[in-house]
């Protein structure tokens, strides 16, 4: 059972993020090797017309991707006029399932325009990264996601134990708990990373002199 006050946070609280917040989070901090790669060779001049359409799909499939666990705001809205966004019907949206269907999705748009199933599944995992961006975004703010939904129903939060005394925890469980919160972080940004090195972004050391 839901403890009253976390049921109240996750069937009635109209509080999330912003909108922008989540999409400027995963574009300029998740995405920040793109950014910089593309600045780099826009100054250098090497970026032309035929690269503005692939650059394009990748913000397009970005900016859907970390908006779409709230795709119930808008569906909502319509219907009901409310704002209540972490569900259609009684399927959460911040979960596993709908996680699923973000990659899914990217990854057939990304076939149809790139042909080629390596790069489609690269523009998944960009949308999946862009996906858990948010979830990380609400997990700190809210607090209580269903990540596991279909599988396990109830509500966790991965952050719970960034804001606690650490006298008022268990020692060890303390510095699981936190690196299991940076391995999460680090997951997103990994497969943001990983997807966009096989979508025209390459990374490598060059030793100095
Ligand atoms: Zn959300």
């Amino acid at each position: 059972m839901y403890s009253s006050g976390l049921y109240n946070n996750l069937v009635y609280n109209t509080n999330m993020p912003y909108p922008m917040f989540h999409l400027s989070f995963f574009i300029f901090c998740i995405s920040l090797v793109g950014i910089f790669a593309i600045v780099g060779s826009g100054f250098r001049k090497e970026i032309g017309l035929k690269d503005v359409k692939h650059l394009s799909l990748l913000f397009f499939v970005g900016s859907v991707g970390s908006l779409f666990p709230d795709v119930p705001a808008v569906w909502n809205y319509i219907l009901n006029g409310s704002m209540q966004h972490t569900r259609i019907w009684m399927i959460p949206t911040h979960s596993l399932l709908f996680g699923i269907v973000a990659f899914v999705l990217a990854m057939m748009l990304g076939y149809l325009v790139y042909r080629d199933s390596s790069k489609a599944m690269s523009l998944g995992i960009f949308a999946e990264a862009a996906f858990l961006s948010h979830l990380l975004l609400d997990d700190i703010a809210e607090g209580g996601l269903t990540y596991l939904y279909p599988v396990y129903n109830e509500p966790m939060s991965i952050f719970v134990f960034m804001n606690v005394r650490l006298s008022g925890v268990d020692f060890f469980y303390y510095n699981f708990a936190c690196f299991v919160s940076v391995f999460f972080i680090f997951a997103v940004m990994f497969m943001a990373l990983l997807a966009l090195k096989d979508l025209g972004f390459g990374f490598r050391y060059e030793p100095i002199e």
